[in-house]
């Protein structure tokens, strides 16, 4: 990061500007206010890597609406196969009348997910449904209720998935009881934990053996790697000695790949950094470069286990969004796809650890490929919070859009384009540099 390198003015007004500052007028009289936004300022286009608001400011995505649009906004060759479906049809429903768009999608997921093993997929809108269809799945083959789920993990909003998240606060609170038989057990963090892998799992397991009992457990739902709590990498072993458990008392493994698959962190799905093959790997967010699409993919005896029409709703595998997936699929399988995600990886921790050098404020810097946190703490090591506001704000200030991450709001979450270019990258980081200086 040279101080002779000359970066372009990003934003032309305060942040948010004048007609996002209207906007937000209108949305409070319109909107619930139950709807958060992380920054308030109105997308009028965007492209590539770039958002531009309707005040003509630009940020650099580093968010990727949550790792959705990883190739890019206006990818074409998605976004050409939406055109060309939604001029064919939009609409029949698979389960009245199906389409070949469905089962193609299908068969993608089947190739591209761990496991040498034969599976089948089921399609659904979001990551959310599809997290509560791999339960269901894992109920009915396994004839058991329970449900293993880990702390920091987050899995979404509806009902089940509220009861399986780490925090109550804001998802949960005043809606009503939670749902029960889901055991809850420690993560690996190493950051705070300091505990190896192996040794943190056995933690987990004797926990869930008092708490539940083997016998008692449908499955265990774990992201290879936290999104929401953090983007935490467990110690190697963590995952295999799980693994390894779940396997020898008949627990389904569900990988919750919503945020970390689909190429993410440099690999199609991050459980292969860990040598995790999950019994059931749940997808959605960037399968279709923004049409909400999301599948289960598994072993089939478990994905046949429920009753037909048992699965499914009104716009499960939208064909505009299956095109799409397609395309998405077929770029990431594309030779250098990947590599190029490890090596955007590497120059972005080679960057955060340059910063971490010179601010105090970095606790830990982890990631893998287009996914990395940024732990922010105060001098005695414990989360800061306050810290992640004034970087976020400073940062959109200058032109990047950053994400929230980590149980107690502290961390960086950092999830740009799975092809962005150094150059951006590097402007990034010169400009998280300067927020970090704000401090
Ligand atoms: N699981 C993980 C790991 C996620 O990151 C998310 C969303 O952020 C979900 C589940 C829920 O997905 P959706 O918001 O599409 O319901």
């Amino acid at each position: 990061m040279s101080t002779t390198v000359s970066y372009p003015q990003r934003t032309r007004t305060e942040v948010p500007g004048p007609r996002s500052q209207q906007l937000n007028a209108e949305r409070a009289q319109y909107v619930s206010a139950s709807v958060g936004s992380l920054l308030p300022v109105f997308i009028d286009r965007a492209e590539g890597s770039i958002l531009t608001d309707v005040d003509g400011n630009e940020f650099i995505d580093f968010g990727c609406g949550i790792g959705v649009t990883s190739l890019g906004h206006g990818n074409p060759a998605p976004l050409t196969a939406m055109i060309e479906q939604a001029q064919k049809f939009t609409h029949t429903l698979f389960t009245i009348t199906p389409y070949e768009l469905y089962v193609t999608v299908s068969r993608l997921l089947t190739e591209i997910t761990p496991g040498d093993f034969a599976k089948k997929s089921v399609l659904s809108s979001t990551g959310a449904e599809a997290i509560e269809n791999a339960v269901k799945i894992a109920r009915a083959y396994t004839r058991r209720n329970g449900i293993a789920v880990v702390d920091h993990g987050y899995h979404g909003r509806t009902n089940l998935t509220l009861g399986m998240n780490y925090k109550s606060q804001p998802y949960s609170a005043n809606v009503g009881p939670r749902p029960g038989e889901i055991y809850r057990i420690p993560n690996s963090y190493p950051f705070q934990d300091g505990l190896d892998g192996a040794e943190a799992a056995r933690r987990s397991i004797k926990l869930l053996e008092k708490i539940s009992g083997a016998e008692n457990l449908a499955c265990l739902v774990i992201e290879p790697i936290q999104g929401e709590g953090g983007i935490v990498l467990p110690a190697p072993g963590y995952l295999e000695t799980l693994q390894a458990w779940c396997n020898e008392h008949g627990i389904v493994i569900i990988a919750d790949e919503i945020q970390t698959g689909l190429g993410r962190t440099g690999k199609l799905f991050a459980s292969e950094h860990f040598g995790l093959v999950p019994d059931l790997v749940v997808t959605a967010k960037a399968i279709a470069a923004g049409i909400p699409v999301s599948a289960v993919t598994g072993r089939a005896e478990m994905m046949d286990a429920i009753p037909t029409g048992g699965l499914s709703g009104t716009f499960s595998g939208n064909p505009v969004g299956c095109a799409a997936a397609v395309e998405v699929i077929e770029q990431l399988r594309q030779p250098g796809t990947l590599e190029r995600t490890a090596e955007i990886g590497e120059r972005i921790q080679r960057g955060l650890r340059e910063l971490q050098q010179r601010h105090a404020v970095i606790g830990d810097v982890r990631g893998l490929g287009a996914l990395h946190g940024v732990e922010l703490v105060q001098s005695d090591g414990s989360p800061n919070a306050a810290a992640f506001g004034v970087v976020a704000k400073a940062a959109a200030e200058r032109g990047l859009l950053v994400m929230a991450g980590g149980s107690d709001g502290h961390v960086l979450r950092l999830l740009p384009q799975l092809n962005i270019s150094d150059e951006l990258i590097d402007e990034a980081l010169h400009i998280l540099d300067e927020a970090l200086a704000t401090l």
